[in-house]
């Protein structure tokens, strides 16, 4: 059984995945159970377990990852509208321990999230 997580098989393309944007910080594919008609998930290449595993030495990957979700929100129509969300250890809803960055849009959202 392989040590990777489920997202490094993805990037590694040992496991299928719709990809939609890729640089040398991170990886960006469409969430397998979309909680809105846009659903993207921004992934490090970096396998952080979550944000708070993040160090100084991180700000940039983290920066990255920021700007990677602003534009595949753009470049799908969707650049004026959208929430990112990051979901930091199981009491938060996190399942997938690999950081990722939820970029979600295209539906109206509510605040406070649930
Ligand atoms: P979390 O709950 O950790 O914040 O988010 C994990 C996300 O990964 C969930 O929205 C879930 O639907 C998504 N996910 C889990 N397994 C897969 C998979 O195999 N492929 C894709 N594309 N998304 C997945």
């Amino acid at each position: 059984m392989s040590d990777k997580t489920l997202f490094s098989r993805i990037i590694d393309r040992e496991i299928p995945a719709d990809i939609i944007y890729e640089d040398d910080y991170c990886v960006a594919l469409r969430d397998i159970n979309p909680q809105a008609p846009f659903h993207a998930l921004v992934v490090p290449r970096k396998p952080l377990a979550k944000v708070a595993d993040a160090a100084t030495d991180d700000a940039e990957l983290l920066g990255r990852l920021c700007l990677a979700a602003s534009n595949v929100a753009r470049e799908h129509g969707h650049g004026d509208a959208f929430r990112m969300v990051v979901n930091n250890g199981a009491g938060a809803g996190q399942t997938v321990f690999h950081l990722h960055v939820h970029v979600l849009a295209g539906r109206a959202f509510s605040w406070p999230p649930g």
